[in-house]
């Protein structure tokens, strides 16, 4: 199997002005002393992109943003373009978060159109997938991903497929404290794995990394991270303190 860099990324959502947070990442940049065999990103709310981009000017930490539109300029009132995230500094963008589907009517079209204008840039794009409570109470969890994973992937070749990073996060488990066990987690991670070796070629399939994201905590974020196909996290609450983030970017596995 493809060796794939584990990716450790904080989600810090409408948190943060933009002094607090160059001081939270000038905390984890001190903090972080294994920088080895990891990938660490930390996307901070749009107004503070462009200091925390100054702060990490040297650090191999990475910088995400949490959204953006697919066009890359225009009358688009309240939008930020991926050239304009580009330009300030970020690495990748996280597109389809459940919050934002949840509550800024994102679809798997929107999604789509977003990953294809970061492809179209060159930003990294974290790509995130979910089924809400229902629809796993329904036994619907692995219709639900691969709706979302054709839609989501619409008319995307190899070469661009092969550039993106993807996030499990089962809706029910995020901000709730109720994490997916390392069984549930694993059984989808592995489906997603198998849906992309069957769309793409097995190489760029298997070069994909997939992160799980819900309560991901110091406490689990170990035996999380020694399933086979969980190749990172995407954080939320615990990445809002630095030891905490700091800890689970120090995973054992
Ligand atoms: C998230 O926002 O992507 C997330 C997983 O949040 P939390 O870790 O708080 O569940």
């Amino acid at each position: 199997m493809t060796a794939r860099m584990p990716l450790m990324a904080a989600n810090w959502k409408m948190h943060f002005t933009a002094d607090e947070a160059v001081a939270l990442v000038k905390e984890l940049n001190k903090g972080i002393t294994r920088f080895d065999g990891r990938e660490v990103v930390v996307a901070p709310p749009f107004t503070a992109l462009a200091g925390v981009a100054s702060a990490l000017a040297s650090s191999p930490i990475k910088l995400a943003a949490q959204n953006c539109h697919w066009e890359s300029q225009g009358a688009y009132t309240g939008e930020i373009s991926p050239s304009m995230l580009r330009h300030v500094g970020c690495d990748c963008v996280i597109v389809g978060h459940s919050e934002r589907r949840q509550y800024f009517g994102e679809t798997d079209e929107s999604v789509n159109r977003k990953i294809v204008a970061l492809v179209e840039v060159d930003l990294g794009c974290i790509f995130c997938i979910g089924e809400t409570l229902e629809e796993r109470q329904a036994e619907k969890t692995l219709e639900v991903l691969a709706k979302q994973l054709i839609g989501g992937l619409e008319g995307l070749g190899e070469e661009q497929a092969g550039k993106l990073v993807l996030a499990y996060e089962p809706v029910w488990a995020i901000g709730t404290g109720h994490t997916a066990s390392p069984e549930q987690a694993q059984e989808a991670h592995a489906f997603i794995r198998d849906n992309l070796v069957k769309r793409f070629d097995n190489a760029v399939a298997n070069q994909i990394r997939i992160l799980y994201g819900g309560s991901v905590k110091p406490d689990n974020v170990d035996e999380l991270m020694a399933q086979p196909d969980i190749d990172g996290a995407l954080v939320g609450g615990a990445s809002l303190k630095a030891d905490s983030f700091i800890r689970i970017v120090d995973f054992e596995g």
